[in-house]
């Protein structure tokens, strides 16, 4: 078990939302599409931290701030004599590595991996020296992608290729460890000074009249839903689920869009469509939530 858990951030929660209700354009899509696959990586590299048999710490996704300047780590284990920080990256293709720059074989230069593991590896250790610890950090930029290849790569930098993910990992599980009340004290100070929200930068601008209405399929996605009783049974792929959790899943969707709106009856029935009845709207919401205000003014928290 984690130390720090992992969490899908607001702003993907989002773009994953906007992405199937309205129209993105190609950047925007982009844009989303990298955040889904950066945090597929770090979900396939938690799975391996997860195996860790000795004794350590992992913070998964801290986002930090010192002297006014914030920077994010995907991962970062503790353990008694060294703190190992992660910068994951989810690459698929072939890359080629120049002493100065980071680029595609199509000679696409992307940002490169190493000048953001040495800000943060700085930036942490500035931090830890300010709590008072002074563990030595060894920072590392993993290629969780099994499809990746890096030309070039030169031996003396701090990357861990696919093909040596499994045997990097086993040789960190042998490290003799044990912890101290001091660690947990670090590893404690470290979740408290967590920002839990980074702001949203990349979501695009998006009105409620622009977006597609409706009850979705939890698998597919789909807006072709009919209500048969209490279930919600999608015409695509024929996946049935209970109207009640597919509504409140909904609701959760519209909150999370527009988080000054009120929640009432009407707006809901516009927002689900596919209920007609509004009594059974009004029913569902007051189940699951606390009602304040009466008749027409009522609305739900
Ligand atoms: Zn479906």
């Amino acid at each position: 078990m984690p130390f720090k858990a992992r969490t899908e951030s607001i702003e993907l929660k989002i773009l994953r939302i906007l992405d199937l209700q309205m129209n993105l354009t190609v950047d925007e899509q982009k844009y989303y599409l990298n955040l889904e696959k950066g945090f597929e990586g770090e979900v396939q590299f938690d799975l391996l931290t997860e195996k860790l048999q000795g004794e350590c710490f992992i913070l998964n996704d801290l986002l930090l701030e010192i002297n006014n300047t914030k920077f994010q780590i995907d991962t970062l284990i503790i353990y008694q004599e060294t703190i190992y920080l992660f910068e994951v990256k989810n690459y698929k293709g072939d890359f080629c590595y120049e002493p100065d720059s980071f680029r595609t074989i199509y000679g696409k230069e992307i940002k490169n991996p190493l000048d953001q593991l040495k800000r943060s590896k700085s930036l942490l250790r500035q931090l830890i020296q300010n709590l008072g610890y002074n563990l030595p950090i060894e920072a590392y930029v993993v290629f969780i992608n099994p499809e990746f290849t890096l030309y070039q790569a030169p031996q003396d930098q701090p990357f861990i290729f696919p093909t040596q993910l499994n045997r990097f990992m086993k040789k960190l599980d042998m490290t003799p460890s044990k912890l101290n009340r001091k660690h947990k004290k670090l590893a404690d100070q470290l979740v408290s000074l967590h920002i839990s929200e980074s702001p949203c930068t990349g979501l695009p601008t998006y009105e409620y009249k622009q977006l597609k209405k409706g009850l979705t399929c939890k698998v597919c996605h789909s807006f072709s839903m009919s209500v048969q009783g209490k279930k919600l049974v999608c015409d695509v792929c024929g996946c049935e689920e209970e109207v009640e959790s597919a509504f409140l899943r909904s609701v959760e969707e519209f909150k999370l869009l527009f988080p000054d709106q009120k929640i009432t009856t009407n707006v809901i029935h516009d927002w689900c469509k596919v209920i007609k009845s509004k009594k059974r709207i009004s029913r569902i919401l007051g189940k699951n939530f606390k009602m304040k205000g009466v008749r027409q003014w009522a609305f739900y928290e």
